[in-house]
């Protein structure tokens, strides 16, 4: 899709499946039952919408997803299932792993950073091999000292390459990744979790991570019982969503399983209401085809 000088394009990389009730916190089943449907496990459907944006300077990539290093006994507990090969993650688009200049991830839980490294020749090594990837330095020791309720989260394997292969940009606080392209810490999910706010021409767009996973976290007291600060993720969603709805931000999720990306609109006071984008605006079909639950 064209954005200002921009183009986007969601990379669908994978669904999967996680607890309702961790996915939204202290809100009753009896309230997120209606909008969310669950398995016979109590689990609800998810995506990993990856952001690839070319800029007239580079092409930043947002988010790696879950990635291929799963066990089977895990792969059943989250129902993962990948999308895309991950020797060439941006084959839907034409493009392919060394393309990419910059990566960005939100925050170094398992389904952000999974996909950051590959096996090549038996060693992990950085899956997209020309580019900086851009962690925050707060996160980064974070995932390092985790405490017992963290820590399941992170998996180290999936980001000490990096640091390994030198490709890491430790960043202290809001960063501008290439013009147009900015990262803001917001806490909340994890006390150094970060959006992506980027801006072409007189367009404007915010990919909000875990602050905003799916259509279904829009109220902001609906935040996931994930969440390290959810006060504070309450308090962030409503600030950026009334600007977001002022000014006719785009506003992607990243674990929706419909249309991820769409405008949002204030109905009331702190009250928002979501509308997607058409279809077609998706580069290809299967990020649509694979959001059947
Ligand atoms: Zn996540």
């Amino acid at each position: 899709m064209k954005f200002g000088e921009f183009t986007l394009h969601i990379i669908r990389e994978c669904t999967f499946k996680l607890d309702g009730g961790a996915m939204f916190g202290v809100v009753p089943k009896t309230l997120w039952g209606k909008t969310s449907q669950c398995d016979e496990q109590n689990r609800v459907p998810l995506a990993c919408n990856l952001l690839f944006i070319e800029t007239p300077n580079a092409n930043v990539l947002i988010e790696t997803g879950m990635g291929p290093r799963w066990t089977e006994r895990e792969r059943q507990r989250y129902e993962v299932k990948p999308l895309l090969d991950y020797d060439n993650f941006l084959a839907s688009i034409g493009k392919c792993n060394n393309d990419v200049d910059a990566v960005v991830i939100s925050h170094l839980h398992f389904d952000h950073a999974g996909g950051a490294v590959a096996f090549r020749e038996n060693k992990l090594v950085p899956a997209f091999p020309r580019a900086r990837y851009y962690v925050q330095r707060g996160e980064w020791e974070f995932a390092h000292n985790a405490n017992a309720r963290a820590k399941g989260s992170y998996r180290h394997e999936d980001f000490a390459p990096l640091m390994e292969y030198g490709v890491l940009e430790l960043i202290d606080g809001d960063t501008q990744i290439v013009p147009g392209v900015q990262v803001r810490v917001t806490g909340g999910h994890t006390s150094h979790h970060q959006v992506v706010v980027f801006e072409s021409g007189d367009r404007k767009g915010v990919y909000f991570a875990d602050i905003i996973p799916t259509k279904n976290h829009l109220s902001p007291p609906w935040v996931m019982g994930y969440d390290h600060y959810p006060l504070t993720s309450c308090d962030i969603k409503s600030e950026y969503l009334a600007t977001a709805a002022e000014e006719n931000w785009l506003v992607v999720f990243d674990h929706e399983v419909e249309v991820p990306w769409g405008h949002v609109k204030m109905t009331g006071d702190n009250k928002f209401e979501w509308q997607p984008l058409p279809v077609q605006t998706l580069a290809h079909r299967q990020v649509l085809d694979s959001a059947v639950p």
